[in-house]
């Protein structure tokens, strides 16, 4: 209720007749435009090239690779009729773009002089989930990039898949103070159809859930193979292709709405904030629009001459108590006031958003100072995230002690005795789930992710504690060989 409320009343979102749909208006566009602009200018860094592929995939095309059309079979939006002709052949809506792209690098890909190819694009894709829909976290549309390479070694293409997963990273933490976990899906968890998964993991306080932040593929050669993307490499020899994926969608959005967010509304990073500083005039009959206008509107042009986002907000038909209330709903980082007092002394009182702050300072070189406040802002809340995180990451290796950790919203890290004992993590999903049901007094749940209180595995984090030797898996009692992250998930 809070989230809905927030993302409403700050005017990212509008609700749509169509459930799992919304409206993505200014306020939360402008955040994806920024990490758009962002993420390419990192891709381009990284050889990748943007491009676009239709929105609609035949069924031949979409079941070629089985265990991904297994995958993603549920969820497929399919065209059956156009007006009230029903289509001799019914087609899909895409929900991902790997059988999409690789007939054509197919195409294009017969020598190793072909190689690396690496392309992304920016795109919706449809995945009609049946699981509580949430904007931005879990919706019917979304927006992303979705990134395809293939290379002429595995080594080639396993160091792209980390450099991919190194930028969401750096996209939730760098830009949206929000710190992640990275490392490997566990063979059950990973892509339909791909080789290995890796994953950066995101923690939300206020209920104690971990949510997939961004995942990047190493697909291995499964699809080369099945869509005959070969080479001839130096020798002359025929080689299948080595390929990666790697998407990351508007759910950051939301991650970063759930993890700032306070009771006055959204707070935000000011690295992504739409605005990052708004000059409100304090009118009355000291102080005139007339007289305001000028002291206000060079503060604008310091800051805007400092390539800050800010705006003067000279609405005369709001109060200042009104404008306030406004820009906090909306999470802008810092507030400009400027009364009759602070005119006579040259200067302006600023108010910091994520702690409440109020500080008076000097007109002069205000928009340098602001520039290196907003800076002091993006390292505080992505300081107060990762403490409140790592309180709430806590290591287990008895099981009696799993489910009281879970239930005190942490996220669970344990030994394992490894990613190919499926059978174990199911019987941790259906053990931890009938525990929490049991103290609850419950006896059933819907098994919707958004609310289920069994756990599942997050990842295989690549920063490993020390495994000491003789350490037993928590669930099968079998030698530990790793240690693997649990949580409630969303
Ligand atoms: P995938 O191609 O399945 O690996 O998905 C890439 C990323 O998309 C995941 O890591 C999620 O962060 C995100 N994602 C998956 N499903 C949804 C959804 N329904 N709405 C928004 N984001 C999603």
């Amino acid at each position: 209720m809070w989230y809905s409320n927030v993302i409403v009343l700050s005017e990212m979102i509008s609700y749509y007749d169509i459930s799992g749909c919304y409206i993505l208006r200014p306020w939360s566009y402008k955040i994806w435009d920024l990490m758009q602009q962002w993420i390419n200018n990192k891709i381009y860094k990284l050889g990748v090239e943007n491009c676009y592929f239709p929105l609609f995939v035949s069924k031949d095309r979409l079941e070629k690779e089985k265990d991904h059309v297994e995958g993603f079979a549920p969820e497929v939006a399919w065209v059956t009729k156009s007006g009230d002709t029903d289509l001799k052949e019914q087609i899909a809506i895409r929900p991902t773009s790997e059988t999409i792209m690789y007939p054509a690098f197919s195409d294009w890909i017969k020598s190793h002089r072909d190689l690396p190819l690496k392309l992304n694009q920016w795109s919706n894709v449809v995945r009609w989930e049946f699981k509580d829909p949430t904007p931005f976290l879990r919706s019917r549309e979304f927006l992303w990039q979705e990134g395809h390479t293939a290379h002429a070694t595995f080594e080639e293409a396993d160091s792209m898949v980390m450099a991919a997963l190194d930028l969401y990273k750096k996209v939730y933490q760098d830009l949206l103070c929000v710190p992640v976990i990275p490392g490997y899906k566990t063979n059950k968890e990973k892509f339909a159809g791909g080789h290995q998964t890796t994953t950066v993991e995101a923690y939300i306080p206020m209920n104690g859930r971990a949510i997939q932040g961004a995942t990047s593929h190493n697909l291995g050669q499964n699809f080369g193979k099945m869509f005959d993307i070969k080479f001839q490499d130096e020798k002359g020899e025929s080689k299948i292709v080595w390929q990666t994926s790697w998407g990351l969608t508007t759910r950051t959005i939301g991650v970063m709405v759930m993890v700032h967010g306070d009771d006055k509304g959204l707070v935000m990073p000011p690295r992504v904030s739409p605005l990052q500083a708004v000059i409100v005039p304090i009118l009355s009959k000291k102080l005139t629009m007339e007289n305001a206008n000028p002291y206000c509107i060079s503060i604008l042009e310091d800051l805007e001459s400092q390539g800050l986002r800010a705006k003067y907000d000279d609405r005369s038909m709001y109060n200042p108590g009104w404008k306030y209330n406004h820009w906090e709903q909306k999470g802008v980082p810092i507030r400009i006031e400027v009364g009759p007092t602070d005119i006579e002394k040259n200067q302006v009182r600023v108010v910091i958003r994520y702690n409440g702050e109020k500080i008076d300072l000097p007109v002069a070189d205000l928009g340098v100072y602001i520039k290196d406040k907003l800076e002091d802002i993006h390292k505080a809340m992505f300081e107060k995230a990762v403490t409140e995180r790592d309180e709430h990451v806590v290591k287990v290796t008895e099981w009696k002690d799993f489910v009281p950790t879970l239930e005190k919203k942490n996220l669970v890290l344990t030994p394992w005795c490894g990613p190919e004992f499926e059978e174990w993590e199911e019987w941790v999903k259906k053990t931890s789930r009938e525990e929490s049901l049991k103290n609850r007094g419950e006896e059933f749940e819907e098994d919707t992710t958004a609310t289920s209180v069994a756990a599942k595995t997050l990842c295989i984090p690549f920063d490993q504690p020390e495994l000491p030797e003789g350490t037993m898996c928590i669930a099968s009692g079998k030698p530990a060989s790793c240690w693997v992250l649990w949580g409630r998930s969303y």
